[in-house]
């Protein structure tokens, strides 16, 4: 495959800290000869692991950015043994957007790798994070949250692989670790192979990632969590190792299983009316929603219902809602 078009502002093997961007090429109307700015900033220091923190991978999940920010402002090179490359606007164009995809292709970075480096700018992005970044590092922390559509309990996610026990246990630790209220445990990387974190786990990084909130916005409680979960896994791997941060709570353990977890909009033109809490634990054939009809507002409302027991991980934001939304997901105790 070719190589990048994207050239990095800064220097990967020089000691200190750089901050710059990497430059994407983007010949528009507006600027012919014009480049995106990517903001990159990569600290390095005596020897230790090389680490990834990104964030914006979807420009409209907040917390990951504003947590990746104050520590690229808080970490001097001293307090580092290793590397962090910090990328806290991963898909600058949607981050700048406050969007999920990229207002330039629609491209969704998180379904884009490995990326193509003749392919539209996420495209581009992809391939530039999975061949010249995640090359280079041991680990890499993905930072996403419900986005504008979806609430998470916030929640530290690492993928577990059939018979890499060594691999696996590490990440059960690290999840504990990053002592979220939820350690989510997942059997498939990050949820889709064209995911960072599947390029991650390809490149042999172990890979960890975050659902922190969402709703298209920050809170100070989902701040708090991201901020002392990333302190606590520098911390732990001795990249940082003089961080303040307090122990870990711990974390529950949780996986999510398959299509009976999730609750999805059964009908088009609705106003959905949420039946439970998130976190609630609820059983089989639990009412979860009603969906409102709002073209015959004399009709009774669809009552979807879960399909099995469990506790409620995620819900959708939005009160519109059209058949295939998903409403809700489920997770149960993690079972090893
Ligand atoms: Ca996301």
């Amino acid at each position: 495959m070719a190589a990048s078009r994207i050239t990095a502002t800064i220097d990967y093997d020089k000691s200190g800290r750089q901050t710059g961007f990497l430059r994407l090429p983007h010949s528009v109307h507006e600027s012919a000869y014009g480049w995106i700015p990517i903001p990159i900033v990569c600290i390095k220091n005596g020897s230790g692991p090389t680490v990834l923190l990104s964030s914006g991978n979807h420009g409209d999940e907040y917390e990951g950015q504003v947590t990746l920010m104050k520590l690229i402002r808080e970490l001097e090179p001293a307090m580092v043994q290793g590397r962090i490359i910090f990328l806290p606007a991963a898909n600058f164009p949607a981050a700048m957007a406050g969007r999920r995809t990229s207002p330039i292709d629609g491209g969704n970075l998180n379904r884009s790798f490995p990326g193509d480096p003749d392919g539209t700018p996420t495209k581009v992005i992809a391939h530039y994070i999975d061949s010249v970044i995640l090359t280079q590092c041991n680990y890499a922390f993905d930072l996403h949250s419900g986005g504008s559509s979806l609430m998470y309990v916030p929640s530290a996610l690492g993928t577990v692989v059939p018979g890499a026990t060594e691999r696996n246990k590490q990440v059960l630790e690290l999840l504990d670790v990053f002592g979220a209220p939820i350690g989510y445990v997942s059997n498939r990387p990050m949820g889709a192979d064209q995911t960072l974190g599947a390029s991650a786990a390809r490149r042999g990084a172990i890979a960890l990632g975050t659902e922190m909130g969402g709703s298209g916005t920050v809170t100070p409680a989902a701040l708090k969590i991201a901020g002392a979960g990333v302190r606590r896994i520098l911390k732990h791997l001795g990249v940082v190792p003089d961080v303040k941060v307090a122990p870990s709570p711990g974390t529950r353990l949780m996986e999510v299983g398959g299509p009976d977890y999730f609750v999805y909009t059964p009908e088009n033109g609705g106003v959905f009316e949420p039946l439970v809490e998130l976190g609630d634990t609820v059983k089989a054939g639990q009412p979860a929603a009603a969906i409102h009809f709002s073209h015959t507002p004399w009709r009774e409302p669809e009552v979807v219902r879960f399909e099995r027991d469990g506790v409620v991980l995620c819900k959708r934001i939005p009160g519109r809602t059209e058949r295939g939304d998903c409403l809700f997901h489920l997770g149960t105790e993690y079972r090893g």
